[in-house]
C-alpha cells in the first residue's frame, strides 16, 4: 500500500497541530512514504514524529508543502493557523490544497475555505471519528466536504490516516456530518447511562445487563468499549467531556440557523455541564453517568444496596 501512496501523490505533505490525534496521524503519513513538514505551537512535541522536518511557522510550513493538514482544538484556533499573522495563508504555494481535520464551525469553514479559494488554492473539511485508537491504527473515518476532483487529488493522504474515505457534499458538509455522528454518539452515550444506573438501582448486575445486550437491538460503541469501564470506575479519557461539549455546542448553534430540535442534545450537554462543574473537563465522556449518579444517589458497580 505504502509503494502505491507514494506514487500516487509524490508531493510532500505539511502537519500543524501534533496533538493526540495530529501526532499518530503524521506519524502514518511518514510510515505511507510521504515526506512530511510540521509545525505545533508547543515547538518540542514535532520531534515526537521522528523524520518530520520542523518548520517556524503555519506560513513556513505552507511554503514547503503540496497539501497542507490542520488539525487543531477549536474554530478561533483553525482561523489562527490559517488566517494569523504567521498564518498558511501567507506561505500557501500555487494550486496547494490545505484539508482541516479538526471538528469546527461549518460556517467558519465556509469562510475559510472562500479564503483560501481566493489565494488560487483549494479547501477540504475533513474531521474524522474514531479516536485516539483510531488515529494510531490509520482507521479513523473521515468526512470530507469540498470538490469531488479535490479529494481525489488528496486521497492517497487520507488513506495513509483512514479506512472510510466519505464524501460528504460541498465545503462544510464534512463538518454537518461530523456534527451528526457527535449527535448520535452523545444520545448513545446517555441511553448507556440511563440503562446502567436503572439496572444498579434495580439490583440486578450491571456487568450482566453489558452482557446480556451487547449483542442485542441495543448494542453501540458506547455499550461495547464504555459500559465495563463505567463498572471498574476508571473516567479516564478517550475523548475529553470539554471536546464533547465543543461540539455539542457547534451541533446546538448549527440546529439554532436551520431550527433543527436538537432536544436530546440539550439535554445531554446540560448534564455534561454538571459532569464538567464536579470532576473537571478532563474526564472521559463516559463521566456523563456522574451525573445521573448524582441525582439518584446510586453508584454503578457498587455491590452495596
Ligand atoms: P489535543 O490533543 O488537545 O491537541 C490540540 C492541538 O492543537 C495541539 O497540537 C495544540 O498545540 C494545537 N492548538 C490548539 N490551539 C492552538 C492555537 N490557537 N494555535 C496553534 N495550535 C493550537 O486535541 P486532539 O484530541 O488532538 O483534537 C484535535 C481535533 O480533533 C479537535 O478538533 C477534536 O475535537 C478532534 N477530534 C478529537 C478526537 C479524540 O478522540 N481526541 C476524535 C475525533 C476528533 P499545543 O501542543 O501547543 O497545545
Amino acid at each position: 500500500m505504502a509503494d502505491t501512496t507514494r506514487d500516487a501523490l509524490k508531493g510532500t505533505v505539511g502537519f500543524i497541530g501534533l496533538g493526540i490525534m495530529g501526532l499518530p496521524m503524521t506519524r502514518n503519513l511518514l510510515r505511507a512514504g510521504f515526506p512530511v513538514v510540521a509545525w505545533n505551537r508547543t515547538a518540542s512535541k514535532v520531534a515526537l514524529a521522528e523524520g518530520a522536518e520542523p518548520a517556524a511557522s503555519p506560513a513556513a510550513v505552507a511554503s514547503r508543502a503540496d497539501i497542507v493538514v490542520v488539525c487543531v482544538t477549536a474554530s478561533a484556533d483553525v482561523e489562527a493557523v490559517i488566517e494569523g499573522d504567521a498564518g498558511v495563508l501567507h506561505g500557501l504555494r500555487p494550486n496547494a490544497i490545505v484539508i482541516d481535520m479538526s471538528t469546527i464551525s461549518p460556517d467558519v469553514t465556509k469562510r475559510l475555505a472562500a479564503r483560501v479559494r481566493g489565494v488560487g488554492c483549494d479547501y477540504l473539511d475533513a474531521p474524522v471519528s474514531g479516536g485516539e485508537q483510531g488515529a494510531i491504527n490509520g482507521t479513523l473515518s473521515i468526512m470530507v466536504g469540498g470538490e469531488a476532483a479535490t479529494l481525489e487529488r488528496a486521497r492517497p493522504v487520507f488513506e495513509a490516516m483512514g479506512q472510510r474515505i466519505t464524501h460528504c457534499g460541498p465545503v462544510g458538509a464534512g463538518q454537518t456530518v461530523k456534527l451528526c455522528n457527535q449527535i448520535a454518539v452523545c444520545l448513545n452515550n446517555l441511553a448507556m447511562a440511563e440503562a446502567l444506573v436503572f439496572c444498579q438501582q434495580s439490583g440486578v448486575d450491571p456487568s450482566v445487563m453489558i452482557e446480556a445486550i451487547s449483542a442485542g437491538a441495543a448494542g453501540s460503541w458506547q455499550i461495547s468499549n464504555l459500559a465495563s469501564k463505567i463498572v471498574a470506575r476508571d473516567f479516564a479519557p478517550g475523548f475529553k467531556v470539554s471536546l464533547q461539549q465543543k461540539d455539542l455546542r457547534l451541533a446546538l448553534e448549527a440546529a439554532d440557523t436551520v431550527h433543527a430540535p436538537l432536544a436530546g442534545v440539550s439535554l445531554v450537554h446540560q448534564l455534561l455541564g454538571v459532569v464538567e462543574g464536579r470532576h473537571g473537563g478532563d474526564v472521559g465522556t463516559q463521566a456523563l453517568v456522574r451525573a445521573l449518579e448524582a441525582l439518584t444517589g446510586v453508584e454503578v458497580g457498587s455491590t452495596a444496596r
